[in-house]
C-alpha cells in the first residue's frame, strides 16, 4: 500500500481539511505517480457540496493531475520510473464497447471511472483525486507531458483543456471559420486561445465589459458584451459555430439566434437547471444544439502535444493546498485568472 495524504470533504457542510488513507501498490499496467500540481476545476464545488445530489464522502477532489512516476508495474510500457505523466477527468473504463475501442472512453457505455468518488473498477474502493500527496492509474489513462511546458500550467489541460479541445475538433473549428466563446473562466479561457490558434475568427461573449481587454491579450479577435442588445444584432446568423463554456444558469436563445444556416452551437458546462430552448431558432436554419464531455484517451495526448508544439497553457494561480477553501470562496466571486493549481509540495 502506498500512504497517501491530501486534503478532503468530510461531508457537504465541511471546510477541505487535511485526510490520510491508503492507495493499492500499482498492477501490472499501472503506474504510481507523485502528484506535483493539481488543478482546482469548478465541478469541484458543486461536487464538495453534494449540489447534484450524488456525493460520496470523504471526498478527495481533483481531476486535473500532473505528477513524477515514482513506480511502474511489470507490464508497463509507456513510463518510467522518474519521468513525468498527467491524470484528467476519468481513469478508467469498461475498455470492450464501442466507445472504448474507437478511443472515446469519455462515452464508455457502461460509464467511465472518475478520477475521484466514483468506485473503482479494480478494487471497488471509492477513487481519491489529485489534492493528494501520490495517485495510483492503468498507464491507458495517464499522458506524456511535453517538455517544453510549465508543469503547473499543463494541470489545467487534463479537464479545461481537453474539454474546448475536443469540440472544436470535431466541428473542425480552422481558418475561414467565424467561432464565438460564451464564458471568459477556466473552460472559456482555453476555448479562446485554441480557437485562436486553429485559426478562427474568434469572438468571445462576455457579460462582463471588465474581461474585454483580458480576451483581446489572450488571442480573440473581436468580444460582445451579450448584454448588449445592438451589438448581438449586429452579429445576427453569422456564426460557423459557437462554444458555450458557462455553467451558469443562462438563455442559450441569445445565441442560437447568432448561428448561420446548418451550423451548431455545442454546451460543455453543465448547469444545475436545464435551459428551456426556442426550438424556431433551430428549425428555421437546420442549425443544431449539440453537447461534448471532455475527450478521449488518445485525443487528450493529442491535445498535449498540440499544447507543446503552439505553446499553449492556462493561466493560472499557483496556491498552497492550505488555500484550497479560500480559493473555493474566490471561485464563487469568478476571482481567479482563470485557474487555481495547487502546488502539492505545500503538503509536506
Ligand atoms: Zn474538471
Ligand atoms: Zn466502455
Amino acid at each position: 500500500m502506498h500512504s497517501s495524504n491530501g486534503y478532503a470533504a468530510l461531508d457537504a457542510q465541511s471546510s477541505l481539511a487535511p485526510f490520510s488513507f491508503n492507495r493499492r501498490e500499482p498492477g501490472a499496467t499501472e503506474i504510481a505517480v507523485e502528484v506535483l500540481y493539481c488543478g482546482v476545476c469548478h465541478s469541484a464545488l458543486h461536487l464538495v457540496r453534494n449540489e447534484w445530489g450524488n456525493s460520496i464522502y470523504p471526498m478527495v477532489p481533483g481531476h486535473e493531475i500532473v505528477g513524477r512516476v515514482v513506480a511502474v508495474g511489470s507490464k508497463v510500457t509507456k513510463f518510467k520510473a522518474g519521468g513525468i505523466a498527467a491524470i484528467g477527468v476519468i481513469v478508467d473504463s469498461c475498455r470492450q464497447c464501442s466507445p472504448c475501442k474507437n478511443g472515446e472512453e469519455q462515452y464508455c457505455d457502461e460509464g467511465a471511472t472518475l478520477t475521484y468518488a466514483a468506485k473503482d473498477r479494480v478494487d471497488g474502493t471509492i477513487t481519491m483525486g489529485g489534492y493528494a500527496s501520490n495517485y495510483v492509474v492503468d498507464e491507458r489513462f495517464a499522458h506524456h507531458v511535453p517538455a517544453n511546458l510549465e508543469l503547473s500550467a499543463v494541470a489545467p489541460l487534463l479537464c479545461a483543456g481537453i474539454t474546448t479541445y475536443s469540440p472544436l475538433r470535431h466541428w473542425k473549428v480552422g481558418p475561414g471559420m467565424k467561432v464565438g466563446i460564451v464564458g471568459l473562466g477556466g473552460l472559456g479561457h482555453m476555448a479562446l486561445k485554441f480557437a485562436h490558434s486553429f485559426g478562427a475568427h474568434t469572438v468571445q461573449f462576455t457579460t462582463n465589459l471588465r474581461k474585454r481587454d483580458d480576451a483581446l491579450r489572450l488571442g480573440v479577435d473581436e468580444v460582445v458584451l451579450s448584454t448588449d442588445a445592438a451589438a448581438m444584432k449586429d452579429h445576427f446568423k453569422s456564426f460557423d459555430f459557437i462554444l458555450d463554456c458557462a455553467a451558469a444558469p443562462h438563455s442559450l436563445d441569445p445565441y442560437t439566434a447568432l448561428l448561420k444556416q446548418d451550423a451548431t452551437m455545442c454546451l460543455v458546462g453543465l448547469p444545475e437547471k436545464f435551459p428551456v430552448v426556442n426550438v424556431g431558432n433551430l428549425i428555421f436554419k437546420r442549425s443544431a444544439l449539440a453537447g461534448s464531455m471532455i475527450g478521449g484517451m488518445p485525443e487528450t495526448q493529442e491535445m498535449l502535444d498540440y499544447c507543446g508544439a503552439h505553446n499553449i497553457t492556462a493561466d493560472v494561480e499557483v496556491i498552497s493546498i492550505q488555500k484550497i477553501n479560500e480559493a473555493y470562496e474566490r471561485m464563487l466571486r469568478q476571482d481567479v485568472k482563470y485557474r487555481f493549481v495547487i502546488d502539492l509540495s505545500s503538503l509536506k
